[in-house]
């Protein structure tokens, strides 16, 4: 999962990356509205949080024109305290939820998970696809057997993405663009070892390759 982090408090901004990183999301991190809005543009992000004061434009322009120009990802918005019309016009502006500062950098990653799995599932409860279960507070994953295997950073996000979209054939482009910050490097060709890893823990079989297409994982074990 990519997020995008715009946020001006630098010691903030840096706590909640850590924070997410730590939970295993790939973070991008700005601090002014011109680049917030480009980034959010240009890149396939599957969550968005955004500090409303901020400097050369204003969070809720930013997010209205990403509106405007069919950016659907979801947003959550950070407002000042006691501005009860931030959130208002935040809403008006097409937020999805929102946090008023100061808050506990724990509350801000549980929204965002709730936020994500609203917009990227219909299950609400635990991700299980395929006979996998997916253990998103330890990076674990276990098998049909119940054999757990432990998940490094990247595996995790990738196959996170992969059971979010089961049965769907997803490039390695495309999940190049979802597994990885913006200024790593991001050579697709990595993606090929890390689905051999992925298979060596979940079961060859279990993902397949569409050739010249991308990887498919099975909706049924
Ligand atoms: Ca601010």
């Amino acid at each position: 999962m990519r997020i995008l982090l715009v946020e001006d408090d630098l010691p903030l901004s840096r706590q909640i990356k850590t924070a997410l990183q730590k939970e295993g999301f790939a973070v991008d991190q700005v601090d002014n509205g011109i680049d917030a809005e480009f980034m959010g543009t240009e890149e396939p992000y599957d969550a968005i949080i955004l500090d409303l004061g901020l400097p050369q434009r204003p969070g809720i322009e930013v997010l209205r024109n990403w509106r405007t120009q069919g950016n659907k990802a979801p947003v959550i918005i950070l407002t000042a305290r006691d501005a009860w019309h931030e959130k208002v016009d935040g809403f008006k502006a097409g937020a999805d939820d929102y946090l008023a500062k100061p808050f506990h950098i724990e509350e801000l990653v549980a929204r965002l998970n709730a936020l994500i799995k609203r917009s990227q599932t219909q299950d609400m409860g635990t991700l299980q696809v395929a006979g996998l279960k997916l253990d998103e507070a330890h990076q674990c994953v276990e098998n049909k057997d119940g054999v757990r295997f432990e998940l490094t950073g990247t595996e995790f996000r990738l196959l996170r993405y992969m059971m979010m979209h089961p049965g769907v054939i997803l490039s390695k482009a495309h999940l190049t663009e979802h597994v990885y910050e913006y200024d790593t490097d991001r050579d697709s060709n990595v993606i090929e070892v890390y689905i051999k890893r992925l298979r060596n823990k979940v079961g060859n079989d279990l993902i397949k390759t569409k050739r010249g297409q991308g990887y498919i994982l099975n909706k049924t074990g």
